[in-house]
C-alpha cells in the first residue's frame, strides 16, 4: 500500500479518517481461520474479527460450498418478491432459536436497517414516537438509529424522527451508581427508568431499546438481571422491549444464545446482523407476529434475505450449532476474562475488565484513578499490532480495548494473545 493509494481513499470515501486506524494503516488481502495477512505479507490473528462480523473465521469451507452452489445456479439475486427457500429455512431456524412466541422474522442486509425496522415497528404497532434508549447506546446510522444512539461521538445529526429518552444502566463503569453492588445498582437504574418516563415522556412510549452489551459503548456490560428489572416496569406501561443483538448475537457472549437471555426475561423483539453471515451482508428483526403485522402498508427490502447472503448465513449457522461455538466462547472467554483480569491486577493502566464470552473490553485509565486514558489505547493497539495481534479499540472516551475474535478461537491461540495484550499494556503503563 502506497501513500497515494492512502490519499486517494481519503479522498473519495467518506469517513476519511477511518484510514487511519492504525499509524500505518492495513489492507487484508486474504484470510483463513483467525488469521489475515496484509498487502505486505504481515500474517495477524484477528481479535476484532471485522467488528465481529466473522463468527466463525475466515474461509470456512461449509459456508463457502453453500455460496459457491448458489453462484453455480447464476442466481446472485432475483426478487425478494419470489420464494427463496433458503430464506424460508432461515427465517424458521431463527423465528425457532429466538424463543419468541409466534415469532416472524424480516431480513434486511444492516444491523442499521434491522433496527430502523424494529423502530418503525414498534412505534407503528404502539402509535408513538417515543423511544427509550440507555445512554452510551449505539444502534445504527441511518435517521432514526442515529436518534436513539446516546454517544456523542457517533450521533452525527441531532435532528430525529423520534423522541428519545435515554435512562441509566449500560455503561456501570462511569455512571453515578458505579460502586453499588449488583443489586442496589439494578435497583437504581430501576428506579432512574421510573423517574425518566414520569418526567421526560408521557408514558405511551413505544418502546425500550438496548443491547444486552454495550458494543461500540465499549463492551460495557451491566449486571445479569437489569434488563428483567427493566421488563417489570415496562410491562406495566405495555412499552417494548427491543433487545439488539448486533453484537451479543449467536452464542457470543458464551453463557447464553442472546445476551438478552442472561437477564431472565424474552423481548418483543431483536435485531441481528454482523455474525450471522459471517462476512456476508445480512440482518434482520425477529418479533411476535402480532407485532410484525402491524403494518397496513407493504414493506419490503430488495435485497434483504437475498438468495446469495441466505444460503452462506444458512451454512454459518448450521456450522455454529454444530460446533457448539457458544460452548467454545464459554470456554475460551473465562480464560481470556481470568489471564486479563491477573494482568489488570499488575498495572495501574488498566481501570475495568469486563464482558461475557468472547466479548471483552479493556478500559485503559490514569493509574490511580479512573480517568480516561485515550493515549493509553493506542499504545495497546499499535504494540499488539506489531506483535501479530488485530484488536479493537473504543467505548466512549475511545479508551477501551475490544476484544472479539472469531468463536473458533484455539486455547493456543487465546494464549498468544494474552501474552501479546500482557507485553502491550505493559509498554501502556509505564
Ligand atoms: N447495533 C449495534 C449494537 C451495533 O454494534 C451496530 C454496528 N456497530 C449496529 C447496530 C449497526 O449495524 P450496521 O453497521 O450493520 O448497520
Amino acid at each position: 500500500m502506497t501513500e497515494s493509494d492512502l490519499l486517494r481513499r481519503h479522498r473519495a470515501v467518506m469517513p476519511d479518517w477511518l484510514s487511519l486506524y492504525y499509524a500505518d494503516p492495513i489492507e487484508i488481502v486474504r484470510a483463513r481461520g483467525r488469521h489475515v495477512t496484509d498487502s505486505e505479507g504481515r500474517t495477524y490473528l484477528d481479535f476484532f474479527a471485522g467488528i465481529l462480523t466473522n463468527a466463525i473465521g475466515y474461509d470456512v469451507a461449509e459456508i463457502r460450498d453453500a455460496v459457491q452452489a448458489q453462484l453455480d445456479t447464476g442466481v446472485l439475486h432475483t426478487s425478494t418478491l419470489y420464494l427463496i427457500r433458503k430464506q424460508v429455512e432461515l427465517a424458521e431456524q431463527i423465528a425457532e432459536l429466538s424463543g419468541i412466541e409466534n415469532a416472524k422474522v424480516f431480513f434486511t442486509n444492516s444491523g442499521t436497517e434491522a433496527n430502523e425496522t424494529a423502530l418503525l415497528l414498534a412505534t407503528q404497532y404502539r402509535r408513538s414516537n417515543q423511544i427509550l434508549a440507555l445512554r452510551n447506546s449505539y444502534h445504527g446510522r441511518a435517521f432514526g438509529t442515529l436518534g436513539i444512539t446516546g454517544n456523542h461521538g457517533w450521533s452525527a445529526s441531532s435532528l430525529s424522527p423520534v423522541k428519545v429518552s435515554y435512562v441509566h444502566g449500560g455503561y456501570r463503569y462511569r455512571s453515578p451508581f458505579a460502586r453499588f453492588s449488583d443489586a442496589d445498582y439494578i435497583a437504581a437504574c430501576a428506579d432512574d427508568l421510573r423517574d425518566v418516563l414520569q418526567t421526560t415522556t408521557s408514558g405511551d412510549v413505544a418502546a425500550l431499546i438496548a443491547e444486552p452489551i454495550q458494543g461500540v459503548g465499549g463492551f460495557a456490560t451491566p449486571p445479569d438481571g437489569l434488563f428483567g428489572a427493566f421488563k417489570e416496569i415496562l410491562d406495566e406501561h405495555g412499552i417494548l422491549l427491543i433487545s439488539d443483538e448486533v453484537q451479543t448475537g449467536w452464542g457470543r457472549t458464551g453463557e447464553h444464545f442472546w445476551g438478552m437471555d442472561a437477564h431472565g426475561v424474552k423481548p418483543d423483539m431483536m435485531t441481528f446482523a454482523k455474525g450471522l453471515g459471517n462476512g456476508l451482508a445480512i440482518g434482520g428483526v425477529v418479533a411476535r407476529g402480532e407485532i410484525m403485522d402491524c403494518l397496513g402498508a407493504n414493506s419490503i427490502s430488495t435485497f434483504g434475505g437475498n438468495p446469495m447472503s441466505t444460503a452462506g448465513a444458512k451454512a454459518a449457522l448450521d456450522y455454529l450449532l454444530d460446533h457448539d461455538l457458544q460452548g467454545n466462547a464459554a470456554k475460551l472467554g473465562d480464560r481470556l476474562l481470568a489471564g486479563l483480569r491477573e494482568i489488570g491486577d499488575r498495572h495501574g493502566v488498566v481501570g475495568d475488565v469486563r464482558g461475557k464470552g468472547l466479548m471483552i473490553g479493556i478500559e485503559l485509565v490514569h493509574p490511580g484513578g479512573t480517568e480516561p486514558n485515550p493515549p493509553a489505547a493506542t499504545v495497546v493497539l499499535e504494540e499488539t499490532k506489531a506483535r501479530g495481534l488485530l484488536v479493537g479499540k473504543g467505548g466512549l472516551h475511545n479508551n477501551v480495548i475490544r476484544l472479539a475474535p472469531p468463536m473458533t478461537l484455539t486455547d493456543d491461540e487465546a494464549g498468544q494473545a494474552l501474552d501479546i495484550l500482557g507485553e502491550a499494556i505493559h509498554a501502556a503503563d509505564r
